[in-house]
């Protein structure tokens, strides 16, 4: 029996669910969820999936908790709204009081807004806010690097490293300058991990050279990588040497954790691994509500704040930022983290868990890789081991992977990025409340939809995976 909701209408004449947008013919079924609990979705079927990617890599708390809900209808029937330029409220101050405690000197303030992208711009406008206070108005380029994602509002989409989205962005100003991303799976020739780290490293010294330091606003980063490079981790030289160059040159460091921030990694911030180059920005969203109310959140220094506040002030605003039942589901959240010790789990069960897909790689033919941090890890799917060639042409290989993990009980969130340029992953994140014994049978689903895509993708339903 297909695992796909057979009976729905996925187009209606009129209304639908938001995935009419998506291009018909779409590569892999939808299923109608109606309930989640823990680390299980279930359909209106009744059937059940496990949450191996938690949604987008958000879900870190599990699904179904009756704490944060009942917070957040406590939080909706005691104060629902009020907008924080005419009215303060103390789930705002308890929550960034919290963050900031969390994260550590140096990321003082929190400025709220309800998702990743709006808390990308919120870093952008107050680091243009303050060129132009400090009169320094010529101070406009960002640097990203290739491939990278930021997010999908305009401004974000230009930041992040695509080439298909370059086409897509013409007239709209362009994308911002890139650089190379520190992969380091598919290396260049004579290169070492370390050795092609210090290539980029020096090619945002080159492109900065380039532009003018005096002309360049930011470099932005992903310190654990999400769904645009497959969970890379770069060299510990890597961060220490953007740090350098940032700070010679007097431009802002800003570590986008969307992904990967609120303990995914196995540490409350993924920079607090690399504590030796911390960024001076942090923005942060999907695990700090988890689900439960959109929320993001954009680290600064006090002093930073406060310097800018002097002057002009940072007077971008959006109507849901800091709302109090987003916030309130925040505050219920992390204490969910500390009353499971999620961080430490993350570490945990990180560590379980890698173990058992190394050991599914070392069995399948069609994965290349593993990489990742904590709970936050990917497969890299290849056509030849050996030579590390990826899937060419139309096989998008995450696209079948996830339709066959679909059969399996297994729900993964996999996008194709950069038309597959980079390689095709399988992103393995589960809720950070995931149990050993849930693992395993993660891993049981997982070995049985490869053997599942091994033949799809190799073009002959006679060859199996070896993993059989
Ligand atoms: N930055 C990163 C690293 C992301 O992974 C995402 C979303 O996946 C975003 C930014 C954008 O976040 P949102 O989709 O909440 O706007």
């Amino acid at each position: 029996m297909s695992a796909a909701n057979d009976t729905l209408d996925p187009f209606p004449s009129a209304g639908g669910s938001q995935d009419v947008f998506q291009a018909r013919g779409a590569r892999v079924p939808i299923p109608l969820i109606e309930r989640a609990d823990g680390v299980y979705l279930y359909d209106r079927d009744g059937r059940e999936y496990m949450d191996l990617s938690s949604g987008p890599v958000v879900s870190n708390i599990g699904h179904g908790n009756s704490i944060v809900a009942d917070a957040m209808a406590r939080q909706a029937r005691r104060l629902d709204y009020v907008f924080y330029r005419v009215g303060r409220h103390q789930p705002n101050i308890d929550l960034s009081a919290r963050i900031a405690a969390l994260a550590g000197p140096g990321f003082e303030r929190v400025c709220f807004s309800s998702g990743g992208s709006e808390a990308i711009e919120v870093a952008i406008k107050f680091l243009r806010a303050e060129a132009i206070a400090l009169g320094q108005p010529q101070r406009r380029h960002i640097i990203s690097c290739m491939p990278s994602y930021h997010g999908g509002t305009v401004t974000a989409l230009a930041l992040s490293g695509d080439r298909d989205l370059a086409a897509f962005l013409d007239g709209f100003g362009g994308m911002s300058p890139k650089i190379p991303a520190p992969m380091d799976y598919r290396l260049p020739p004579n290169h070492s991990v370390d050795s092609h780290a210090r290539a980029c490293a020096q090619a945002l010294e080159d492109t900065i050279a380039g532009l003018g330091a005096d002309n360049v606003l930011a470099f932005f980063f992903e310190p654990v990588g999400g769904v645009a490079t497959g969970c890379l981790v770069p060299p510990a030289s890597w961060f220490r040497a953007i740090r350098e160059i940032c700070t010679r040159h007097g431009i802002a460091l800003v570590f986008d954790e969307v992904l990967c921030g609120t303990g995914r990694t196995g540490r409350f911030l993924a920079a607090h691994h690399w504590p030796d180059a911390l960024p001076d920005i942090v923005v942060m969203a999907k695990g700090l509500a988890s689900g439960y109310a959109p929320l993001a959140a954009t680290l600064f220094s006090a002093e930073r704040v406060e310097r800018l506040a002097a002057l002009t002030g940072f007077n971008f605003t959006h109507t849901y930022a800091a709302n109090p039942i987003a916030c309130a589901v925040g505050l219920a959240v992390l204490d969910e983290y500390q009353r499971m010790d999620l961080i430490v789990r993350a570490r945990e069960r990180g560590a379980y868990l890698r173990r058992g897909l190394d050991t599914l790689a070392a069995r399948s033919r069609l994965v290349g890789h593993v990489r990742g941090l904590g709970l936050l890890m990917a497969l890299e799917l290849v056509a030849d081991k050996d030579t590390k060639a990826r899937f060419d042409g139309d096989a998008i290989a995450s696209y079948v992977v996830r339709r066959c993990a679909l059969e399996h009980g297994l729900m993964i969130y996999t996008r194709r990025t950069n038309a597959s340029r980079f390689g095709d992953w399988v992103i393995v994140s589960p809720p950070l409340t995931v149990s050993e014994s849930e693992c395993d049978e993660m891993l049981r689903r997982l070995q049985r939809t490869l053997n599942d895509a091994a033949p799809i993708l190799r073009g002959s339903e006679g060859q199996r995976d070896a993993s059989d």
